[in-house]
């Protein structure tokens, strides 16, 4: 994979990356030598993917709200069902809060299709009934 991207164009030097993936929380090395990626302390291959992607391009799930129309409350949380670029992440915050759904809601229903083309969904956290 470090053979497809460019690595003068990625930050210089070295980076520790706590992997997430699983409770054992390995602390990972990545340093960029303009040569390759050198990546160091995983245990595992998942670990080892992790903190490329985390060096190359991090991305994250989010969470942010959405308005209600005729919902028990005026707004759900919700969520996208994958990760997506952690920059575009205020920006999407943003988005979805001027967006308003109708209920009712169930949890994990997808209120918006791969948001962006980013290849994720964003899906309710939670039930939302129709007010009484
Ligand atoms: S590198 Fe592997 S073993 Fe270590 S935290 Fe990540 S997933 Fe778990």
């Amino acid at each position: 994979m470090s053979k497809d991207i460019d690595l003068s164009e990625l930050p210089k030097g070295k980076k520790v990356i706590r992997c997430i993936i699983c409770p054992t929380g390995c602390e990972i090395t990545v340093e960029n030598t303009s040569d390759e990626l050198k990546i160091t302390g995983y245990t595992c291959r998942k670990g080892e993917e992790y903190a490329r992607e985390e060096f190359i391009a991090p991305k994250r799930i989010i969470t942010a709200t959405m308005r209600v129309e005729d919902g028990f409350l005026p707004i759900i949380p919700v969520r996208t069902d994958k990760p997506v670029p952690k920059e575009l992440i205020f920006e999407l915050i943003k988005e979805l809060s001027c967006v308003t759904v109708k209920a009712p809601i169930k949890a994990e229903d997808v209120l918006i299709e791969n948001i962006r083309n980013l290849g994720a969904n964003v899906i309710a956290s939670r039930d939302m009934p129709v007010k009484a």
